[in-house]
């Protein structure tokens, strides 16, 4: 009998344990990609690129002789249909590890089982499964450090080649048509915008990969921080979505350090901070709704999307240029460079005084590379409140980053064009991606800074003695 075989963010033939288990079983598979509550409470750019994914890995699908299933509803009652249609016997998929996706699965998984369907998943979304991760006193990794010196030596067994074919049943059941979906509409006019900055599927992240693997990671030690170039493997769109497995950049930034690599080190640390990031979502899911460490309820963060910091800093309009430039990189690209993203969340939670949460939800919205638990981690690090995070008082000064990060100016001048005679096609393109209704023009004047920086500083630091001091 078919296996339905449930994609979910893993849309890749290659390193994908599940469906090479499934093709090599010889049995027929229905691949379905289920339009669910997670689908529909995703951000506009994520659904946005969740849409191109979904769209190559169908065509992908379709070279080999299969097909990919569009469904809507809520997972269960999807699937329970699809097996009264097909009469599969089993439902097959890779593991997620959000609480909503571990609640959701094992309830499904007894549900399926009761009925006599068989139900596994698998590895393959993470290196190692954070379970398999234990300090000496049998607990979880709160520290990255150690998490890291753990898992370094660790043997991580070689990505599953792409199944050749996947054997396709006798009839399809129907799809939906992937244009129904709108999954890009709430980008509205970011989307054209957005989309030219976009390479998805797994043809083009191998391809990326093959390109930094051979030019990029060998001057990834000084390059990465470095917003204006080209220094980083910008893979994490296609990771977020599975279009390319850990394991696979695992073994080639490997094989790279094998043969003297420079940067490879660095860069296999880099993506051990993603499994870290998981690691911790699997044991403190609060990490995505709270401030992980207890205390901080008493920080007088603001809280009103309508407070006039937030507003500048979501328009790419503090008149810091470093952080506006951040901001702009991501209504254009869908992205934004990681040093950037830390000088832009340092500059709303400690010069602004805005919460964590009202930032990353931002960045949830905006970024084509979300992720739940490393945008969490990412700003719950920089809030102070995090694990393993930077201390409050560490606070990013924007004008010494710019001295020492972008110190000819050049990440700044590629994206803030006010100011400039003759501005870059890029800084430009900002104004055609963001909402009309901020009623922006390339020749108005750029803003004096919304707060001086100094300013900010001390106050950040004095609300951060009064709260810790009292509580
Ligand atoms: P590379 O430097 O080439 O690194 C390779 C891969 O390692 C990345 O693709 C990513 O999967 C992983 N990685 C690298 N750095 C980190 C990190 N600090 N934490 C977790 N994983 C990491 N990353 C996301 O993928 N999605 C997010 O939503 C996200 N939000 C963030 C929010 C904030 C406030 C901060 C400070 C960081 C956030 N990050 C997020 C982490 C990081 O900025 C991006 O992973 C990185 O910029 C992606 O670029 P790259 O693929 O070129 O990375």
């Amino acid at each position: 009998r078919a296996i339905i075989y449930w994609l979910r963010r893993d849309l890749r033939l290659a390193d994908h344990p599940g469906l090479a288990a499934a093709a090599a079983s010889g049995r027929p598979v229905v691949p379905v990609f289920i339009h669910d509550e997670s689908v529909a409470a995703l951000g506009a750019a994520p659904a946005f690129r969740l849409g191109l994914g979904l769209e190559r890995f169908g065509a992908t699908l379709g070279d080999m002789g299969s097909r990919l299933i569009l469904r809507r509803g809520s997972a269960p009652a999807v699937l329970q249909a699809l097996i009264a249609e097909t009469g599969a016997g089993a439902v097959w998929w890779t593991r997620e590890y959000t609480p909503q996706a571990i609640t959701r699965d094992s309830a499904l998984k007894t549900a399926l089982q009761q009925a006599g369907i068989e139900a596994r998943s698998f590895g393959g979304a993470l290196l190692f499964e954070p379970w398999t991760v234990e300090t000496g006193a049998g607990g979880f990794y709160k520290v990255y450090t150690p998490f890291w010196r753990a898992v370094s030596q660790r043997e991580v067994s070689a990505p599953d080649p792409a199944p050749a074919r996947v054997r396709p049943p006798e009839a399809w059941p129907g799809s939906e048509a992937l244009s129904d979906w709108g999954l890009g509409a709430p980008m509205r006019r970011g989307a054209a915008v957005v989309a030219t900055h976009q390479a998805p599927g797994e043809a083009a992240a191998l391809e990326r990969l093959d390109r930094f693997i051979a030019t990029g990671i060998g001057q990834y030690d000084a390059c990465r921080d470095l917003p204006a170039g080209d220094g980083t493997s910008t893979l994490s769109d296609a990771l977020s979505l599975g279009e390319i497995g850990p394991r696979t950049l695992w073994h080639r930034a490997g094989e790279a350090a094998h043969k003297g690599a420079q940067g490879a080190e660095t860069f296999l640390k880099q993506l051990v901070w993603r499994d870290f990031a998981y690691h911790l979502m699997y044991h403190t899911p609060h990490l995505l709704s709270e401030n992980w460490r207890p205390g901080w309820e008493v920080f007088p963060w603001a809280t009103d999307p309508a407070d006039p910091g937030f507003v500048a800093w979501t328009r790419g309009r503090t008149g810091v240029p470093l952080v506006d430039a951040a901001m702009r990189e991501m209504y254009v690209t869908g992205r934004m460079h990681n040093r950037a993203r830390m000088i832009a969340a340092s500059y709303l939670t400690k010069h602004l005084m805005v919460h964590w949460k009202l930032g990353m939800d931002w960045f949830a919205d905006c970024l084509t590379d979300w992720d739940p638990a490393a945008n969490a981690m990412g700003w719950q690090w920089v809030a102070g409140c995090g694990p393993d995070a930077a201390p409050y008082f560490r606070i990013f000064n924007p004008e010494t980053q710019a001295k020492k990060f972008d110190p000819k100016g050049r990440y700044r001048n590629h994206w803030i064009a006010e100011g400039q005679a003759e501005p870059p096609r890029a800084a430009l393109s900002y104004f055609d991606a963001v909402p009309r209704s901020w009623n922006l023009r390339p020749d108005a004047s750029y803003p004096p800074p919304i707060m001086a920086l100094d300013q900010g500083r001390r106050r950040a630091l004095s609300a951060y003695a009064s709260a810790f001091s009292q509580g």
